[in-house]
């Protein structure tokens, strides 16, 4: 680690005050918990000139219950997400995708915006100023060359964000703010398939709310990684399962994957199991299909094809449980 860098350090205390700031302020990020952005700054990864802290914005504090569903401020810690009762029984995957991000430390601090918003990952990123500097950095950052794939022109770094898998299969959106205005648009359209650049979302864009609807809060979910240490680690591999289930058929399932793309991946093709008896098989088919849209490479110290039939057993094994559970 670098010593801490100097840069102005601004609070605002409401959502528009903090996207103006954004906007008039040559090179300033936001900053929430600061868990991951502090790490990066003092590897000299991010540098910026302002940040713009969002602890102090009551609006982003809240939870708001009503008739459409849960609407969960960006400035809400994971430590309170995860204990809340609403989230445990009705979007249960997201409760325990917030219980499985980091240590008990991180939780406290680390923030739902922060999480969705997390910057993507790899062993050539993550690493410190001179580390990077004596590989000549890396595509992603001030380098020209992918070390993963260095005949390629694509950053493969992984998105590695616990929440953002779970929120996916409760059909959450998000509210985006910027210095021109709000809108609203469902999370899945916020991620995009470039490791380098996977935030689909304007320079400024502030994401102030995650709705979690209603309408998708009736049907059981579950999430699970797997880490190298348990106590806290980024996962190597995770999925969320959303089943909705009519018997022993299924009438709708939905599997989000994290750390195995540059972006939460919400698997596709699986209405094709719809009306389809849950047996050994079908369970077969459903990891097989997961392991074939997941696409690890060598981001981490562990093998990509390890993370690939990981994260194909665990859809396996979530998708069993719910529908033992139904
Ligand atoms: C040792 C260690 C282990 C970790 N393990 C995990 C893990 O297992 N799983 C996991 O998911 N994460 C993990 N993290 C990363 C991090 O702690 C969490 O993702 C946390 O939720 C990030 O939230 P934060 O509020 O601290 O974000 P910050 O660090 O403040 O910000 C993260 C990024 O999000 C942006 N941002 C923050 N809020 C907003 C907003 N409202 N709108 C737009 N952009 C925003 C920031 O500009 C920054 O780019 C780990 C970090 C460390 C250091």
């Amino acid at each position: 680690m670098e010593l801490m860098p100097d840069f102005d350090l601004h609070r605002p205390t409401d959502v528009e005050e903090a996207v103006r700031l954004r906007a008039e302020t040559e090179g300033a990020l936001y900053v929430a918990g600061g868990t991951d952005m502090i790490v990066n700054v003092r590897r000299g990864i991010e540098q910026p000139a302002a940040l713009i802290d969002l602890s102090s914005v009551k609006e982003l504090q809240e939870i708001v219950e009503d008739d459409d569903g849960l609407h969960i401020g960006a400035a809400v810690t994971l430590e309170i997400l995860a204990g809340d009762t609403r989230v445990q029984e009705s979007f249960t995957a997201v409760a325990e995708a917030a219980t499985a991000v980091a240590g008990p430390t991180h939780q406290s601090y680390g923030t739902v915006g922060g999480n969705l918003c997390l910057d993507t990952r790899c062993l050539f990123y993550n690493q410190s100023e001179w580390w990077r500097k004596s590989n000549d950095y890396c595509m992603k950052e001030r380098g020209d060359i992918c070390h993963v794939a260095p005949g390629g022109k694509r950053c493969f770094a992984a998105f590695s964000g616990d929440v953002a898998p779970a929120a996916l299969v409760h059909k959450a959106e998000v509210d985006l703010v910027s210095a021109t205005g709000r809108r609203r648009v469902s999370l899945a359209d916020i991620y995009r398939n470039d490791g380098m650049n996977h935030l689909a979302i304007e320079p400024g864009e502030l994401l102030a709310v995650l709705h979690l609807p209603k309408a998708e809060s009736g049907q059981p979910s579950t999430y699970e990684k797997a880490r190298v240490r348990g106590s806290i680690d980024f996962p190597l591999a995770g999925a969320a399962v959303w089943l909705n289930q009519s018997g022993d058929k299924i009438e709708e399932l939905r599997i989000a994957l994290t750390a195995v793309n540059p972006y939460p991946h919400l698997v596709k093709n699986l209405d094709k199991f719809s009306g389809v008896k849950l047996d050994d098989n079908v369970l077969n088919e459903i990891a097989e299909m997961v392991q074939s849209q997941a696409k690890p490479m060598r981001t981490t110290t562990v093998k990509p094809w390890y993370r690939r039939r990981v994260v194909g057993a665990i859809a396996r094994r979530l998708t069993a449980k719910l529908s033992q559970a139904s």
